[in-house]
């Protein structure tokens, strides 16, 4: 049998075709799971998860508003039937310094990132614990264990280490409903998030950074949300894994 046969997963910010989301989505239905791509209405996630087969289903949904959060993951249940899987993918960076953050750039950055992994974490958990059995995998970032990638700023770096332990108190809290919650800390994957932002006098010195020599691929997350999503990872609940290529080895 597949790895996820009979699973269902929600990848939220998952319309993007270049971005770590779709690509997640593409390899967890690859590997049999039936996959709603939640999104922002211009991203049209409809759209999307009908490129990945008619089993799939594509929703308009704001992380950052709890109503629509709840009303998409009862829209899975409803057409689905089941969730399984919980990837809280969606994001946003700024590339600001401190003292230059303002109160709507904290708040537009820390509330797709971090507010929305707990909206959207609140709409499936009920569900899990029914079922007594969910994985939820939230995307971090390097940024938030070296303080600054590359791109983004320290308000991003912050909303990701938020990520973080929010990631590992829900991981202590639903143990026991056999619900585990794990993070993946890319480093830089080649998106549409850094696309044209790195700046050429600056590649080189990255590049050399990376003891695995070169910049990631979505799939390279993917193949880590598959496992983090899968029984392959059955007693992993609270980790962190690093997708950086070696940028940051501690
Ligand atoms: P991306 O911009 O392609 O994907 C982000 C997706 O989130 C988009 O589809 C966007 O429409 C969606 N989104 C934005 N606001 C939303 C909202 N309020 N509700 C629902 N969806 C929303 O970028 P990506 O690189 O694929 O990023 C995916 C995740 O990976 C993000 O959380 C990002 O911070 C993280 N990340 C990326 C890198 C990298 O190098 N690409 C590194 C570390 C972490």
């Amino acid at each position: 049998p597949l790895l996820l046969q009979d699973k269902v997963a929600i990848v939220t910010g998952g319309a993007g075709r270049n971005g770590l989301g779709y690509a997640s989505a593409r390899m967890l239905a690859a590997h049999g799971a039936r996959v709603a791509i939640l999104d922002l209405e211009q991203a049209d996630p409809a759209a999307a998860a009908a490129e990945l087969g008619p089993q799939h289903i594509g929703l308009v949904a704001d992380v950052t508003d709890k109503a629509s959060c709840v009303a998409a993951a009862g829209e899975v249940l409803k057409r689905l039937g089941r969730i399984d899987v919980l990837l809280n993918n969606a994001g946003i960076t700024q590339p600001i310094k401190t003292l230059d953050i303002t109160g709507a750039n904290y708040d537009a950055v820390l509330d797709v990132n971090l507010r929305g992994t707990l909206y959207m974490s609140q709409a499936a958990i009920p569900s899990m614990r029914e079922q007594k059995s969910g994985a939820i995998v939230c995307i971090s970032s390097v940024s938030a264990q070296r303080g600054g990638g590359i791109l983004g700023g320290p308000h991003y770096s912050a909303a990701k280490a938020g990520v973080l332990g929010l990631a590992k108190a829900m991981a202590r809290e639903f143990g026991g409903d056999n619900i585990r919650v794990n993070c993946i800390t890319p480093g830089l994957i080649a998106t549409d998030i850094n696309k044209g932002k790195i700046p050429e006098d600056k590649r080189a010195a990255i590049l050399d950074s990376i003891p695995l020599g070169c910049i990631g691929e979505p799939n390279d997350v993917a193949g880590c949300v598959v496992f983090l999503a899968s029984d392959l990872s059955k007693y992993c609940t609270g980790i962190t894994v690093d997708v950086n290529g070696g940028m940051l080895i501690h």
